[in-house]
Protein backbone atom coordinates (compact mmCIF):
# COMPACT_ATOMS: atom_id res chain seq x y z
CA UNK A 1 0.00 0.00 0.00
CA UNK A 2 2.80 2.54 1.17
CA UNK A 3 4.69 1.53 -1.52
CA UNK A 4 2.24 2.08 -4.13
CA UNK A 5 1.61 5.33 -2.73
CA UNK A 6 5.03 6.50 -3.08
CA UNK A 7 5.23 4.89 -6.36
CA UNK A 8 2.10 7.25 -7.77
CA UNK A 9 4.01 10.24 -5.43
CA UNK A 10 7.31 9.93 -7.74
CA UNK A 11 5.36 9.50 -10.84
CA UNK A 12 6.76 12.58 -13.03
CA UNK A 13 5.56 16.37 -12.77
CA UNK A 14 4.35 15.96 -15.93
CA UNK A 15 1.67 13.42 -15.31
CA UNK A 16 0.94 15.39 -11.85
CA UNK A 17 0.07 18.41 -13.90
CA UNK A 18 -2.18 16.17 -16.30
CA UNK A 19 -4.00 14.77 -13.18
CA UNK A 20 -4.66 17.87 -11.51
CA UNK A 21 -5.52 19.88 -15.07
CA UNK A 22 -8.26 17.06 -15.50
CA UNK A 23 -9.35 17.53 -11.97
CA UNK A 24 -9.25 21.22 -12.26
CA UNK A 25 -11.53 21.00 -15.63
CA UNK A 26 -13.38 18.35 -14.74
CA UNK A 27 -14.51 21.11 -11.02
CA UNK A 28 -14.69 23.96 -13.76
CA UNK A 29 -17.01 22.06 -16.06
CA UNK A 30 -19.70 21.12 -12.96
CA UNK A 31 -20.65 24.86 -12.47
CA UNK A 32 -23.53 26.26 -13.98
CA UNK A 33 -25.21 29.23 -15.44
CA UNK A 34 -26.88 30.93 -12.00
CA UNK A 35 -29.94 31.78 -14.39
CA UNK A 36 -30.50 29.15 -16.58
CA UNK A 37 -29.06 26.12 -14.03
CA UNK A 38 -29.55 23.48 -16.70
CA UNK A 39 -26.39 24.77 -18.76
CA UNK A 40 -22.60 24.54 -17.15
CA UNK A 41 -20.50 27.64 -18.70
CA UNK A 42 -18.94 24.63 -20.94
CA UNK A 43 -22.43 24.64 -22.31
CA UNK A 44 -22.80 27.85 -22.09
CA UNK A 45 -19.55 28.47 -24.36
CA UNK A 46 -18.11 31.08 -21.20
CA UNK A 47 -15.62 28.83 -19.86
CA UNK A 48 -12.81 28.97 -23.00
CA UNK A 49 -9.48 27.47 -20.72
CA UNK A 50 -8.29 25.87 -18.01
CA UNK A 51 -5.16 25.75 -17.61
CA UNK A 52 -1.88 25.16 -14.91
CA UNK A 53 0.58 28.03 -14.90
CA UNK A 54 3.01 28.26 -12.57
CA UNK A 55 1.90 25.38 -10.14
CA UNK A 56 -1.77 26.81 -9.56
CA UNK A 57 -4.85 26.69 -11.73
CA UNK A 58 -5.78 29.62 -14.17
CA UNK A 59 -9.10 29.63 -15.71
CA UNK A 60 -10.59 31.54 -18.20
CA UNK A 61 -14.21 33.18 -18.82
CA UNK A 62 -15.75 35.07 -21.03
CA UNK A 63 -18.84 37.08 -20.23
CA UNK A 64 -22.14 36.60 -21.95
CA UNK A 65 -22.57 40.40 -22.28
CA UNK A 66 -21.22 43.31 -20.27
CA UNK A 67 -23.31 43.83 -16.98
CA UNK A 68 -24.80 40.48 -16.73
CA UNK A 69 -25.67 40.22 -12.90
CA UNK A 70 -24.88 36.49 -13.17
CA UNK A 71 -21.13 37.26 -14.28
CA UNK A 72 -19.95 37.55 -10.54
CA UNK A 73 -21.86 34.71 -9.23
CA UNK A 74 -20.28 32.45 -11.92
CA UNK A 75 -16.84 33.52 -10.87
CA UNK A 76 -17.53 32.92 -7.16
CA UNK A 77 -18.88 29.27 -8.09
CA UNK A 78 -16.33 28.53 -10.39
CA UNK A 79 -13.63 29.71 -7.63
CA UNK A 80 -15.74 27.86 -4.72
CA UNK A 81 -15.81 24.66 -6.74
CA UNK A 82 -11.89 24.64 -7.69
CA UNK A 83 -11.27 25.46 -3.79
CA UNK A 84 -13.87 22.17 -2.95
CA UNK A 85 -11.64 20.38 -5.44
CA UNK A 86 -8.45 21.42 -3.73
CA UNK A 87 -7.25 24.25 -5.66
CA UNK A 88 -7.66 26.75 -2.89
CA UNK A 89 -5.29 29.89 -5.09
CA UNK A 90 -7.31 29.15 -8.38
CA UNK A 91 -7.21 32.38 -10.60
CA UNK A 92 -10.19 33.34 -12.70
CA UNK A 93 -9.38 35.48 -15.74
CA UNK A 94 -11.92 37.46 -17.56
CA UNK A 95 -11.59 38.01 -21.72
CA UNK A 96 -13.21 39.85 -23.49
CA UNK A 97 -11.82 38.90 -26.84
CA UNK A 98 -13.36 38.12 -28.74
CA UNK A 99 -16.62 38.70 -27.67
CA UNK A 100 -18.87 35.78 -26.26
CA UNK A 101 -21.86 35.28 -28.86
CA UNK A 102 -24.76 33.03 -28.45
CA UNK A 103 -23.16 30.60 -31.23
CA UNK A 104 -20.77 29.72 -28.74
CA UNK A 105 -23.79 27.55 -26.98
CA UNK A 106 -22.74 23.95 -27.05
CA UNK A 107 -25.53 21.53 -28.94
CA UNK A 108 -25.23 19.55 -25.38
CA UNK A 109 -26.74 23.16 -24.29
CA UNK A 110 -29.03 23.88 -26.59
CA UNK A 111 -30.96 20.34 -26.14
CA UNK A 112 -30.76 21.46 -22.18
CA UNK A 113 -32.64 24.50 -22.98
CA UNK A 114 -35.03 22.75 -25.34
CA UNK A 115 -35.47 19.67 -21.98
CA UNK A 116 -36.36 22.49 -20.02
CA UNK A 117 -38.95 24.14 -22.29
CA UNK A 118 -36.73 26.87 -23.15
CA UNK A 119 -36.29 28.32 -26.58
CA UNK A 120 -32.70 28.26 -27.79
CA UNK A 121 -31.05 31.23 -29.76
CA UNK A 122 -30.74 30.65 -33.82
CA UNK A 123 -27.92 31.98 -35.15
CA UNK A 124 -26.40 34.99 -33.95
CA UNK A 125 -25.95 38.28 -36.18
CA UNK A 126 -22.86 39.24 -37.73
CA UNK A 127 -21.40 42.36 -36.70
CA UNK A 128 -19.54 44.48 -38.76
CA UNK A 129 -18.53 47.44 -37.10
CA UNK A 130 -19.49 48.36 -33.11
CA UNK A 131 -22.39 46.59 -32.33
CA UNK A 132 -25.27 49.08 -32.13
CA UNK A 133 -27.67 48.64 -29.02
CA UNK A 134 -31.11 47.70 -30.74
CA UNK A 135 -34.60 48.68 -28.62
CA UNK A 136 -36.73 47.31 -31.30
CA UNK A 137 -37.49 43.80 -31.04
CA UNK A 138 -35.71 40.89 -33.41
CA UNK A 139 -37.48 39.23 -35.71
CA UNK A 140 -37.20 35.63 -35.27
CA UNK A 141 -38.70 32.23 -36.39
CA UNK A 142 -39.17 30.05 -33.46
CA UNK A 143 -41.20 27.04 -32.95
CA UNK A 144 -42.86 26.59 -29.70
CA UNK A 145 -41.06 24.63 -27.01
CA UNK A 146 -44.21 22.59 -25.94
CA UNK A 147 -46.48 21.76 -29.17
CA UNK A 148 -43.58 22.79 -32.25
CA UNK A 149 -45.93 25.13 -33.85
CA UNK A 150 -44.66 27.93 -35.42
CA UNK A 151 -47.44 29.86 -34.82
CA UNK A 152 -45.94 32.07 -32.28
CA UNK A 153 -45.70 35.85 -30.93
CA UNK A 154 -43.55 37.89 -29.18
CA UNK A 155 -44.81 39.05 -26.08
CA UNK A 156 -41.97 40.40 -24.73
CA UNK A 157 -38.57 41.35 -25.57
CA UNK A 158 -37.33 41.56 -22.16
CA UNK A 159 -38.30 38.07 -20.13
CA UNK A 160 -37.38 37.52 -16.33
CA UNK A 161 -33.77 38.37 -17.49
CA UNK A 162 -32.12 40.53 -19.92
CA UNK A 163 -30.92 37.95 -22.08
CA UNK A 164 -34.18 36.44 -22.45
CA UNK A 165 -37.63 37.26 -24.47
CA UNK A 166 -40.93 35.61 -23.92
CA UNK A 167 -43.03 34.48 -26.40
CA UNK A 168 -46.64 32.45 -26.39
CA UNK A 169 -47.88 29.66 -28.95
CA UNK A 170 -50.75 30.45 -30.27
CA UNK A 171 -52.09 27.41 -30.67
CA UNK A 172 -51.49 25.80 -27.48
CA UNK A 173 -51.22 29.22 -25.75
CA UNK A 174 -48.12 27.82 -23.78
CA UNK A 175 -45.89 30.76 -22.93
CA UNK A 176 -41.85 29.92 -23.35
CA UNK A 177 -38.49 32.18 -22.99
CA UNK A 178 -36.47 32.53 -25.89
CA UNK A 179 -32.51 32.67 -25.18
CA UNK A 180 -31.71 35.47 -27.59
CA UNK A 181 -29.60 36.04 -30.29
CA UNK A 182 -26.23 37.90 -29.49
ZN1 LIG B 1 -47.56 25.40 -28.67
Amino acid sequence: MTATLETRMSATQNTTDAEALDRARAAAARVTDPEMPMLTLVDLGVLRDVTIEDDHVVTTITPTYSGCPAMATMRDDLQRELQDAGFPDAEVRVSLTPAWTSDWITEEGRQALKGAGISPPGQAPRHTGPVALTLMPTKRALVCTLCGSANVKLSSEFGPTACKAMYQCDDCLEPFEHVKEI
